[in-house]
């Protein structure tokens, strides 16, 4: 099954001149969403993570389904204030301003082998700081998954040569 079929490209969103790869299409479609998750879950079980960790909103998406998959734990990557109680935050550069994710404090054991979920690498900035936000935490990251990869944005490249599966890519 080609799973680029079943992403829209949405002209022109959330700003003019650019081009927004829309999963709602893909999520809406059971067979193609069930292969989606069986094809990440595949390459994700021989990481042999303790966790999953997926990123504010649509990484949650991803692995909740993987978590429960693979019979493991999942922990919320949020924007900052969402989760309640005692938390560690980590603040990254945007191209105007900067933003901040947190998770709870408790989340990660050290040395606990995490890999880390979002829907779409697009520069990187966003995984390179959920990536951050759990070494901080003591997570031994092995690998990041998303499902689709904009090769031309390079984010791949901003890692550092953690592993990155993708599942679809677009030039
Ligand atoms: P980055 O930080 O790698 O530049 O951007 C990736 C983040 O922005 C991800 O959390 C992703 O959800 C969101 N994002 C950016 N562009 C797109 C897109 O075209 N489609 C989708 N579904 N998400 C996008």
């Amino acid at each position: 099954m080609d799973l680029k079929n079943h992403i829209r490209p949405v002209p022109d969103y959330p700003k003019p001149g650019i081009l927004f790869y829309d999963i709602s299409t893909l999520l809406a479609h059971p067979e193609a969403w069930h292969e989606t998750i069986e094809r990440l879950a595949a390459i994700i079980a021989k990481e042999k993570p303790d966790v999953l960790a997926g990123i504010e909103s649509r990484g949650f998406l991803l692995a909740a389904p993987l978590a429960l998959r693979l019979g493991l734990g999942f922990i919320m990557v949020r924007k900052k204030g969402k989760l309640p109680g005692k938390t560690i935050p980590y603040s990254y550069d945007l191209e105007y301003g900067s933003d901040t994710i947190e998770i709870q404090e408790d989340a990660i054991k050290p040395g606990q082998r995490v890999v880390m979920l979002d829907d779409l690498l697009a520069t990187g900035g966003t995984m390179e700081a959920a990536v951050a936000l759990l070494r901080q935490a003591g997570a031994d990251v092995r690998m990041a998954a998303c499902i689709i990869e904009l090769n031309f944005l390079k984010g791949r490249e901003k890692l550092a040569g953690l592993p990155v599966t993708t599942l679809i890519q677009y030039d």
